[in-house]
């Protein structure tokens, strides 16, 4: 076991500290110290102060910097792979796809920051043609960033890179599942952009660190993680009203009409719900397919997800439950459905039910999680209701779209979703009738993969956006600015005007806006 040394400046070393441990075996992998607000602060101020150079350089020199942080990522894609490998438990191959859709991401919002929030001239109107107007968006200052375990370098990063790339300094607590990562990061930044000391810097610790971070007087705080953990953190914002982003849970559907491709459509269901153990905020929770299709797509779901076990093998298809707890969060929903009346062609929690207990056997317990397909589960099942973050997936059957589109919208979280339909315009249609942040068209998870665009939620999925332009502004306070290029023919902001004066202007305006 190490001791990490996160970059903040401190006094005294801290003398508490937690040890992050790999979540498929329980060994430790390292010791963190645990920051609190006295840790925090000397890096919230550090921060201002590295902010303010950094603020002060052109777009063209910030996002040089950011660029040789990309390729030293890049570069070091096998130790950051492993980190997120080792405090997740996720395959290594999934930690590399995390990796490399990150640089997508960090190249976009660094080639793309000065573009989008340069000084854009507006038109004035008519009262006020004398001037010159534009607007522009300003850094904030430092952004406090607050991330989960999940996917701890692709989430946070959303937030850290579109941040800096927008000016700001950042001061980062990652997970207390994942603080290596975060400490790596934080690492590979001073190493790629030394002459920025405290422009990006880590601090570790669970709740207390993140309260602390959040009453730290940072000038946003972008919060991803449970919507329970939002509200306590909106809460302590509020205090001292720091503008507040939240990227929380989703309950995602997966819409199959009756011409889909089946095949396509079921690959996908499986992959997006099974992926990463299904621990993932925007991953297929639930399915509903057009009657007429029902059978068929849970039988081809069915027969891919058996094929599929966790471990942490090289043919293990994902890995452990990160969280200790959340097997259970994942047997009370499944059981909660079965008795409820829903039915499990795979992973039904009573072995003898089924002629082959191997696959179908109960989640097993301890870590790892044994794929699970229900079917008819009812709307107000957990299962259907709350985020399960496993590897289960709720496929249900609608009498049509209309149905479907219905019950995909009665969610209290609306993140992402995904339709499957045999028309890429029907589609498009049906998904501009879902309350959802992003939706895929014959794909899951498609705009994941699109650094241009916004992601985010509404409901108890949060509020805000991250990535593309929007992400980029959501960093910023936009900033309006007029100058007055001459005299006009009547002051209306002077009191020397004369009244007659004012009320041929009054009149002449009126006459404009009643003509149309
Ligand atoms: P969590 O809410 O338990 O914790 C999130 C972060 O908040 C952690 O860093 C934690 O230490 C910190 N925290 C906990 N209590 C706090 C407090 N009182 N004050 C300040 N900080 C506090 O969530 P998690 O288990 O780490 O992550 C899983 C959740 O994140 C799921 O709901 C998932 O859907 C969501 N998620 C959302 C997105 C998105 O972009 N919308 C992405 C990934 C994960």
């Amino acid at each position: 076991m190490t001791d990490t040394d996160t970059g903040t400046s401190r006094k005294a070393p801290p003398t508490a500290t937690f040890t992050s441990r790999d979540p498929a075996t329980g060994r430790p992998l390292a010791d963190h110290p645990v920051h609190g607000p006295e840790d925090v602060a000397p890096a919230v101020e550090r921060g201002r102060a590295a902010g303010a150079r950094w603020a002060a350089l052109p777009a063209a020199r910030r996002r040089g910097h950011l660029l040789s942080w990309k390729r030293l990522l890049a570069a070091e894609l096998d130790a950051v792979a492993a980190s997120v490998a080792a405090e997740t438990g996720k395959p290594l191959q999934d930690a590399e796809l995390e990796v490399l859709l990150t640089l997508e991401h960090l190249s976009w919002a660094a080639r793309n920051a000065g573009r989008v929030l340069r000084r854009r001239r507006v038109r004035t109107g008519l009262p006020a043609s004398n001037q010159a107007a534009s607007v522009v968006h300003r850094p904030l200052g430092v952004v406090g960033v607050i991330g989960p375990w999940n996917y701890p370098v692709y989430t946070p990063m959303g937030s850290i890179g579109y941040a800096l790339a927008a000016g700001n300094a950042v001061v980062f607590k990652p997970s207390e599942y994942t603080p290596g990562t975060g400490v790596l990061l934080a690492r590979l930044f001073d190493a790629a952009v030394p002459d920025f000391a405290g422009l990006f810097t880590v601090v570790t610790g669970a709740a207390e660190t993140g309260a602390a971070l959040a009453a730290s007087g940072v000038d946003k705080l972008a919060f991803t993680g449970s919507p329970g953990t939002a509200r306590k953190v909106m809460e302590v914002c509020a205090r001292s009203l720091t503008p507040f982003l939240a990227e929380c849970g989703g309950k995602d559907a997966v819409l199959v009409t009756a011409d889909a491709d089946l095949d396509a459509a079921a690959d996908a269901v499986v992959w997006g719900a099974l992926g990463n153990a299904g621990q993932t905020c925007a991953g297929v929770e639930r399915v509903y397919a057009v009657r007429a299709v029902h059978a068929q797509l849970c039988d081809r779901v069915v027969e891919r997800a058996r094929l599929l076990r966790p471990g942490t093998g090289p043919d293990a298809a994902y890995g452990p439950m990160t969280m200790p707890g959340q097997s259970d969060v994942v047997r009370r929903h499944v059981d909660a459905a079965l008795a409820a009346g829903a039915g499990a062609p795979l992973g039904d929690t009573d072995a003898s039910a089924s002629p082959e207990p191997s696959d179908s056997a109960k989640p097993p317990g301890g870590p790892f999680v044994a794929p699970v397909v229900l079917v008819d589960v009812p709307e107000d099942c957990p299962a259907m209701t709350e985020e399960t973050f496993g590897p289960t997936v709720a496929i249900n059957a609608v009498a049509d779209v209309d149905e479907a589109v219905r019950r995909a919208n009665a969610s209290r979280y609306a993140l992402g979703a995904a339709v499957f339909c045999g028309s890429r315009r029907e589609g498009a249609a049906i998904a501009s009738r879902l309350r959802a942040g992003a939706v895929s068209v014959n794909s899951v998870l498609g705009f994941a993969a699109v650094p241009a665009l916004p992601f985010g939620g509404s409901g108890d999925s949060g509020f805000g956006r991250i990535h593309g332009a929007e992400g980029l502004r959501g960093f910023t306070a936009p900033q309006s600015v007029t100058v007055r290029r001459f005299a006009p023919p009547v002051d209306l902001t002077s009191f020397a005007t004369p009244a007659a004066a004012k009320a041929r202007a009054v009149a002449l305006t009126r006459w404009l806006h009643t003509r149309r």
